[in-house]
């Protein structure tokens, strides 16, 4: 019989992903008996990272300050602007070092299906970043899966008129394949050698 307390742990742990009801229960029942202290350790890094990380007020990623580190600094170069999916892309092509220019994140991409539309993914944002710091290229830099392939699309289709040019990863970046998962000098690879986007 599962207490309530016990219950509710399971189920709160059903949350991460890929996290089914019999993992949840092997994570819960292992904290329980043999790591409290690891535990309590999760519950206050949980607590503290939900209450103290948000959005850079610029680049979308994940910051604890209003902005974040990269697009305060002075010396990255903003008329080159990578738009990523995702927090791990940005991480992913910094740990490369052989990118200059800032980032923009989407947090996502276009899901018409899961009702994830163009202000869901900051568009609007990114169309006022760019009339602000015009930058003289965007790298499309979401992954190459269908919905990343659409996204790219999308920006490149809301920036077609603007004299910005518009490049996409080269490849060495596999059909449907995600960014966080390539290694890093084929990531560097595929950025250097970036082509103008073709609809
Ligand atoms: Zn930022």
């Amino acid at each position: 019989m599962q207490s309530p307390l016990i219950k509710k742990l399971i189920d709160a742990f059903c949350c991460l992903p890929g996290v089914g009801p019999k993992s949840a229960q092997r994570m819960a029942y292992h904290l329980l008996e043999r790591n409290r202290e690891g535990g309590e350790q999760l519950s206050e890094s949980l607590m503290a990272a939900m209450n103290g990380v948000q959005h850079c007020s610029r680049c979308r990623d994940f910051t604890e300050d209003k902005t974040c580190q990269l697009c305060l600094s002075g010396s990255r170069d903003k008329s080159l602007l990578c738009v990523v999916e995702s927090p791990v892309d940005v991480f992913a092509i910094e740990a490369t070092g052989g990118y200059k220019g800032t980032y923009f994140v989407l947090m996502g991409h276009l899901s018409p299906l899961d009702g994830i539309g163009p202000e869901d993914i900051g568009l609007d944002h990114l169309k006022s970043l760019v009339e602000l710091e015009k930058p003289t290229e965007i790298i499309l830099a979401t992954n190459s899966t269908v919905e990343g392939e659409a996204t790219a699309h999308f920006i490149a289709e809301m920036f077609k008129n603007s004299g910005i040019s518009l490049s996409r990863l080269a490849s060495g970046v596999p059909i449907g394949g995600e960014l966080e998962y390539i290694d890093g000098g084929t990531l560097i690879q595929s950025l250097s050698g970036r082509r103008p986007y073709q609809s």
